[in-house]
């Protein structure tokens, strides 16, 4: 495989593995670099979706079905009212209805490459059904470890897909350490573990490259953050089009976090280091109370000049329901953290009047639906 795997913080290198471990010195997820083949050019791109920036990504057999090439729909109301130009990346017209399926689509067709037959993650939400779905295409098993209490329609999505779960009493972090257990005594079973492996964040680049090819690249991109992995695809993303020559500047990226569950906007600095209490907030994807790449995230923000805010329950379900009824576009909370903190970032004069703003809506509202 080209490409070579690099800590973001020391800039230790080695070649790729199926499941890389972290950095020997700073113990953080490494990331992937790719190699692209001489004379890869933006002109050169075929295809639709992830799999067309393939020189790009780990080069592999692509699986799809059909992610990415996502649309990007100008706002009518709410960025008129705002006085902004705000532009949304519509994720959930994914296959499985959120953008996790770029970084597992990446993901499991590296696994895949490096031979894997079954493969395991903790995660009772997006990611999980995104690896079912890419799994059953590649005709591997997947394995999830899911917190006991874990309900609602991510979940029916993820046993529908064929993906087999496993209930784990006590609270989220246990989830990990037992699909940790059970990799570590069965060798066919791989740890995906989409939060920290390298692959899932290359697929997470392709956003990037989607918003650099149509050509207007905003001023603004403000991102919803739970493991961090979207904020970080978008970053390395937007350097390798810059390093590239493709695009001239970078956007300014900001970071959202619901208040009940912010510890990455209370570690930047924004509001006091309070315990996070993951279940008191209705942005399920935010759920992550210590992000495994919390401090490459809080190094990146600063690289591209990014805000952190927090937002209020009240604040994200009126974005919500303000998505939906003045625009048209139905997403699941966690997707309502970016509109919900517009507001806070034009008060504090991060966006100026004007600017351009593009808000990834990264999860379908069917992803959240109130059981009857
Ligand atoms: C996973 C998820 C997020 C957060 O993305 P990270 O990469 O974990 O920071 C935001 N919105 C939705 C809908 C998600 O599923
Ligand atoms: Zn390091």
């Amino acid at each position: 495989m080209r490409g070579e795997l690099r800590c973001p913080l020391c800039g230790f290198r080695t070649v790729p593995s199926a499941v890389p471990l972290p950095c020997p010195t700073c113990r953080v997820p490494l990331d992937y670099r790719p190699d692209p083949p001489a004379g890869s050019t933006a002109a050169g791109l075929t295809g639709r979706g992830v799999w067309r920036y393939a020189p790009f990504l780990p080069t592999v057999d692509p699986i799809t079905l059909g992610e990415g090439g996502t649309p990007l729909i100008p706002s009518l109301r709410i960025g008129p009212r705002l006085g902004v130009n705000l532009l949304f990346k519509v994720e959930g017209t994914n296959p499985t209805g959120s953008f996790k399926d770029r970084g597992a689509a990446v993901l499991v067709a590296v696994l895949r490459s490096f031979g894997a037959r079954a493969v395991a993650d903790d995660s009772s939400g997006n990611a999980g059904a995104a690896l079912a779905a890419y799994a059953a295409r590649a005709g591997i098993r997947a394995v999830l470890y899911v917190p006991a209490h874990a309900s609602g329609p991510k979940l029916a999505q993820i046993e529908a897909l064929g993906a087999e779960l496993v209930r784990v009493p006590g609270p989220r972090e246990r989830a990990t350490d037992v699909v940790r257990e059970a990799c570590a005594k069965d060798p066919d079973l791989l740890y995906a573990s989409h939060n920290a492996s390298p692959y899932f964040v290359a697929g997470l680049t392709t956003l990037a490259y989607e918003l650099g090819e149509e050509g207007r690249i905003p001023d603004h991109v403000v991102v919803p953050v739970g493991g961090g992995g979207l904020f970080l695809g978008l970053v390395q993303g937007f350097a390798q089009l810059r390093d590239r020559g493709w695009i001239g500047r970078v956007p300014r990226l900001h970071i959202v976090q619901p208040e009940a569950c912010a510890p990455l906007v209370r570690a930047g600095g924004g509001g006091d280091p309070v315990e996070p209490d993951p279940r008191a907030t209705v942005a399920e994807g935010a759920r992550i109370p210590r992000p495994k790449r919390g401090r490459e995230v809080l190094a990146a923000l600063g690289a591209v000049d990014g805000d952190a805010v927090m937002v209020g329950e009240e604040e994200i379900l009126r974005g919500q329901a303000e998505l939906a009824r003045e625009e048209g576009i139905w997403v699941e909370p966690t997707a309502a953290l970016a509109v919900a903190a517009l507001p806070a970032l034009i008060a504090r004069g991060t966006i100026g009047p004007g600017e351009e703003v593009v808000l990834p809506l990264t999860g379908h509202g069917l992803k959240a639906v109130n059981p009857c």
